[in-house]
């Protein structure tokens, strides 16, 4: 027969629970790694973004760069010079590139005025002395190239950045600069086609962490614009990644950092850590509810059943225990005497004790029956049984019906003068008793007992009978010295058989 899985009801709420926390463990390490995948995968995109922005944002610097190179070098040839204005212009300008974001390219004097423009003939009147783009060379403070801080520009080009070169004169002074204009709306067309996030941002910045460009856009002027919080970063590094509360908005955002090819530009993605782990709450938050209720409904199932399993249990018990019972005196039957006996002679033969065995039986039974009735003789039988019971105390021991009005103990453990103690006691507690006994010479209900103890041999299967038959015999011989006697005679016993003085019957 399969052995059921659970036979304790504790047993299967302790399964059930166990069941639920492996459950509910599963789903918090699936809930912990799908955090980490979401938080991945915002890292990617974003690293993503960077590289999209930095490869176009060098670029478009690059070959606007390389046109103010081209136009340095042709004016330091001395030959461009001597050209006519119109001529110099072509010689300087032409096949230089033209997008809709580059501004023209300018060359100042010395005093930062404007004397030769790629789109005007003769050059727009303008002057940019107090740029810095223009201070900067003035003062040899720009090696190479410059890239300015936003502005507005002059013409209504709108804000823009300039990129300027500064130019040396043949003695190795310095003699003006040549720039050119970058609008900032190149910036904000390239970051509109990055999906961001409701509250992603993504913005050029300057080395010194100020912001050049951004989406969204903030004004720049601002300080908000030209705090620095990663300027020491970016000066350290040409990428990274981390997690902060940005100083602009204030919202926590993972950021991802890039370098702008060699210029001293930065592009950072920032992805707001409650876009990234959005959807990830409201499948936490699901599969937490799922789980609980999950794990309602486990508990709640195990605990049906472990209140079923019980009452079945305990129904079982009570069959047990009335299959073991006898029903007029709540003793032991035959059948439990029998199984207790042939177990305890087992264990006395494995640890080489004493066992004991009794037999009680109701002296003139039947006389009295016969006298009182079977109704008054049943409640004769329950009161020996209770004396019987009373004096058969250790948790071992056991007192159970025989058969008729005979009891039988088992008493392991226990000598033979030990089970004589036993056996007296329960002879005087129903002397005790009093019942009256019309029929009986001493006019009372008494009891005969016959005791036998021994120690079983190992393996002996017929000691438990021959202990019985020996018992029995000792029954007889107490019934025939006389009744209301043990057989053999305990120490106890009061001295001269009888044990005790017969009595007149009483009456009726
Ligand atoms: P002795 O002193 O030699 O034991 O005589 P006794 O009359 O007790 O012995 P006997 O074996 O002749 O009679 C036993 C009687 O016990 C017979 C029966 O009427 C009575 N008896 C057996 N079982 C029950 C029972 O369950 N209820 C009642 N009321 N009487 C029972
Ligand atoms: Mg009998
Ligand atoms: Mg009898």
């Amino acid at each position: 027969m399969l052995k059921p899985i659970v036979n304790k009801p504790k047993r299967l709420i302790g399964v059930a629970l166990s069941f639920s926390l492996a459950v509910t463990a599963g789903a918090a390490i699936s809930l912990y790694e799908m955090r980490v995948d979401a938080f991945e995968r915002a890292r990617e995109a974003a690293s993503n973004m960077t590289e999209v922005i930095e490869y176009d944002v060098t670029r478009n610097l690059d070959l606007y760069s390389a046109a103010l190179e081209t136009v340095a070098q042709r004016l330091a040839d001395p030959e461009v010079a001597t050209l006519s204005d119109h001529v110099r212009r072509m010689a300087l300008f032409g096949g230089m590139i033209r997008a809709e974001d580059l501004g023209s390219i300018l060359v100042s004097d010395r005093q930062g005025q404007a004397i030769l423009d790629s789109r005007a003939e003769p050059p727009r009147p303008l002057h940019f002395g107090d740029r810095d783009y223009f201070l900067v060379h003035a003062r040899g403070q720009a090696k190479g190239l410059y890239v300015s801080k936003p502005f507005q520009v002059r013409t209504g080009f709108g804000p823009a950045i300039a990129l300027s070169l500064g130019l040396k004169d043949a003695g190795g002074q310095f003699a003006g600069v040549v720039v050119g204009g970058l609008r900032l709306s190149y910036f904000d067309r390239l970051f509109a086609r990055m999906s961001l996030g409701t509250h992603g941002t993504v913005a050029l910045l300057y080395a010194d962490g100020s912001v050049v460009a951004r989406r969204p856009a903030i004004p720049l002027d601002s300080p908000a614009a030209t705090r620095s919080v990663q300027a020491d970063m970016l000066a350290r590094n040409t990428q990274g990644i981390y997690l902060g509360r940005s100083v602009r908005d204030g919202v926590e955002r993972l950021y991802v950092y890039r370098r702008i090819g060699a210029y001293p530009l930065f592009v950072a993605v920032g992805a707001a850590t409650g876009d990234i782990y959005a959807s990830w709450k409201a499948r936490a938050w699901a599969i937490g509810v799922l789980g609980v209720l999950f794990n309602l409904a486990t508990l709640a199932t195990a605990c049906l059943f472990a209140r079923q399993l019980e009452g079945r249990l305990a129904e079982q018990r009570r069959h047990a225990e009335l299959a073991a019972t006898d029903g007029l005196t709540g003793l032991a039957n035959r059948r439990a005497l029998d199984e207790r006996l042939a177990q305890e002679t087992r264990r006395a033969a494995r640890g080489q004790h004493s066992i004991a065995v009794l037999m009680v039986d109701v002296d003139h039974f039947k006389a009295y029956n016969d006298h009182y009735g079977h109704l008054r003789g049943d409640s004769a039988l329950r009161a020996v049984a209770e004396c019987v019971r009373a004096n058969v105390r250790r948790p071992g021991d056991l007192a159970a019906r025989y058969g008729g009005e005979e009891f039988c103990v088992v008493l392991p453990d226990t000598d033979l003068a030990s089970a004589g103690v036993v056996a007296e006691n329960i002879r005087r507690a129903i002397q005790a008793l009093a019942l009256p006994h019309a029929r009986s010479p001493v006019g009372m209900l008494t009891v005969s007992i016959g005791g036998a103890a021994g120690t079983p041999r190992p393996g002996d299967d017929t000691y438990m009978e021959a202990l019985a038959a020996e018992a029995d015999a000792q029954l007889y011989r107490a019934k025939a010295l006389g009744r209301n006697r043990c057989m053999p005679q305990p120490a106890t016993a009061e001295a001269g058989a009888p044990p005790c003085v017969p009595v007149a019957p009483p009456e009726g």
